[in-house]
């Protein structure tokens, strides 16, 4: 067995872990970045290409960035349009686009060294701190280690204490739809027919909740359901109940069933939904949230909730720290965050600017 020895290794490539890896490695540190599947961006790439939310201040004519550093360079990079909807603003961007920018900056740090389609990570941990992974032949020992992957997969284990909710935000499913005549008013009839269909009991009820943006059918899945199945069905209902979708077809779709919450570090604070609505300020701040809470609720559909004060919050770095495992840190969706601080602390532009600031810890924690 090979074995190399990292300062900082991050697992998972997606809209934290990049970040995290290029701070780190342009903070000095020598840095792994390991990441499952052949592609950098995670859940946005996967997902066939978000508006990117939690760039913005609230309640600005200007488009006013939140957080400096990797999202103004994210920003410059990128060739999207920023749109308002309704009190805020976000940025349309490809996932093309997002996975461009990313490989562009790993591609850019000679110190940063990229594992791609590792599907068998194995997590070596010793008297509260993690020493060691393992894939595919490779030992890598490891000063720190951020657990972007979305899901808590190295804090699960290396059995650092975790946190999960027990009614979660509803999980999703993406198709890109070609030849759907435009109408305007399809974002409303599409989840009016989709509603009436749910309350004749011929879907799910959280079908109610799938959205037709531009040419993508975001549909809403229950926890345990079969996203993909649930996805062809809403499909086949619109084709035969709406004009504008007899011909249309599915050209792609996303990787598979995708999660706005799952299981998350415990760390040593938790940031909860009073401190995001109050727009709460910390000595050890990270960086700043601004989405509102968007809780994708499967009784009552989108819950916002909106930031008070200058529309800003600290993300502490105590949220972004294990409690139990000590060179253990998390970026993401893996934060430690109660359900309805998460629904804001999740959105791509905050996991860019929050795994930036925790790659840059790390990496100076390790030196
Ligand atoms: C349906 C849906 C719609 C959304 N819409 C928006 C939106 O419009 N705008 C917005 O800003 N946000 C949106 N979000 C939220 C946002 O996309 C995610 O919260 C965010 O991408 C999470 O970032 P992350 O870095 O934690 O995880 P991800 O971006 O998912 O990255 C995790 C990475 O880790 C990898 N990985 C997983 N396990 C392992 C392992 N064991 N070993 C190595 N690698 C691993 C994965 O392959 C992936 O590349 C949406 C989320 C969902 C589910």
């Amino acid at each position: 067995m090979t074995v190399k020895r990292f300062d900082v290794v991050v697992a998972g490539g997606g809209s934290s872990g990049v970040p995290a890896a290029v701070a780190a490695a342009r903070s000095g540190a020598r840095v792994a970045l390991i990441e499952q599947t052949g592609r950098l961006g995670g859940t946005p790439v996967a997902g066939l290409g978000f508006p990117i939310c939690g760039m913005f201040l609230a309640d600005y004519k200007k488009p006013t960035l939140v957080n400096e550093g990797l999202v103004r360079e994210f920003l410059d990079a990128s060739d999207g349009e920023v749109e308002r909807r309704g009190r805020v603003q976000l940025l349309r961007c490809s996932g093309e686009m997002l996975e461009q920018i990313y490989n562009a900056w790993v591609d850019a740090e000679p110190n940063l060294k990229l594992f791609t389609d590792v599907d068998d990570l194995q997590v070596f941990s010793n008297d509260g701190r993690i020493e060691s992974f393992r894939f595919q032949g490779l030992e890598l020992e490891a000063g720190a280690v951020i657990d972007c992957t979305g899901r808590a997969a190295v804090a699960k284990r290396c059995g650092a204490d975790l946190l999960s909710s027990k009614n979660p935000a509803l999980a999703g499913f993406i198709l890109r739809l070609s030849h759907v005549v435009p109408n305007e008013m399809l974002p409303i009839r599409v989840p009016h027919l989709l509603w009436k269909t749910a309350e004749s009991g011929r879907l799910p009820a959280a079908a109610r909740y799938t959205v037709f943006d531009r040419d993508l059918l975001k549909v809403s899945v229950e926890p345990g359901a079969d996203a993909e199945a649930l996805a062809l069905n809403i499909f086949s209902v619109l084709k035969a109940e709406l004009p504008e979708f007899q011909c249309s077809e599915i050209v792609e779709t996303s990787t598979g069933r995708l999660e706005r919450e799952g299981v998350r570090l415990k760390g040593t604070a938790v940031l909860d939904e009073q401190s995001v609505r109050s727009g709460a300020r910390f000595d050890d701040a990270a960086a700043k949230g601004c989405w509102p809470m968007e809780f994708w609720d499967a009784e009552k559909g989108v819950l916002y909730s909106y930031v008070d004060g200058d529309g800003t919050y600290d993300i502490p770095m105590r949220a972004l720290r294990s409690n139990t495992v000590s060179n253990l840190w998390t970026a993401g969706r893996s934060v430690s965050a109660d359900s309805m601080a998460l629904s804001s602390v999740r959105v791509v532009g905050t996991c860019m600017a929050v795994g930036e600031a925790v790659g840059a810890a790390a990496a100076k924690e390790a030196a």
